[in-house]
Formats: C-alpha cells, structure tokens, sequence
C-alpha cells in the first residue's frame, strides 16, 4: 500500500507537498509567467496545432504553423512543489497533487 511523501517541519507541523500534475492547454493563453518564475526548468512553451498535436515554437522565426501556444509540463520529474506556477498563472491552468511513496 502506498503512503503519501510529508516531511516534518521545524515547528513539528506536517507538510505535505504537492507536485505539478497537469496543466490544462484549454485555458492557458500561452502568456509565460509561470515559465518565468519555475525555478527548476518543468516548464516550456509550444505550439498547439489545430488537431491538437503540439509543436515546438522558435521565438526568432514565428511561421506559426500552430494556432495558439500554450504551456506544457516538460520535466515534471524536476519539480520540487513549490507553486509559484499556480499562484502566479491568471487562468487557474494548473493541477498539483500529492506524491506517493
Ligand atoms: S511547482 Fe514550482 S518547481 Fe514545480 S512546476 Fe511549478 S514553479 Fe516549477
Ligand atoms: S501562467 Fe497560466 S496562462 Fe500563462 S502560460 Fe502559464 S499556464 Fe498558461
């Protein structure tokens, strides 16, 4: 059986982290600022194409091949459960969750 990852804090008051889970490319406009406050590199723009494949963006040669970009989950295996991503992000886009042991 699985237990959930929580760490005791100095007080003695359990914590338990929750990591990034999803992002939902639905609402996010594409506007960068949870990828600018990331400290561990989770995160990274691209485009999402009209049948809904995903595409990388090169910011100096915009042909836009996509309709829109948005935020992906890139390397959620780095994130450390911070949440400045989601306290930052206008759209609601994110989803954290608890990790198990
Ligand atoms: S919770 Fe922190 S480390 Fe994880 S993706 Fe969000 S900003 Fe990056
Ligand atoms: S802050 Fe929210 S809306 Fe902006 S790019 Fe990130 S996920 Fe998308």
């Amino acid at each position: 059986m699985s237990t959930t990852f929580s760490v005791t804090l100095p007080s003695g008051a359990t914590w338990t982290p929750t990591f990034v889970s999803n992002l939902d490319d639905q609402k996010c406009i594409g506007c960068g600022r949870c990828f600018k406050v990331c400290p561990r590199g989770v995160l990274e723009l691209v485009g999402l194409t009209e049948d809904g494949a995903r595409v990388p963006v090169d910011l100096d040669d915009d042909d836009e091949e996509y309709e829109k970009k948005v935020m992906t989950i890139a390397h959620q295996e780095l994130c450390i459960g911070c949440t400045a991503c989601s306290k930052i992000c206008p759209k609601k886009c994110y989803t954290h969750a608890a990790s198990a042991l």
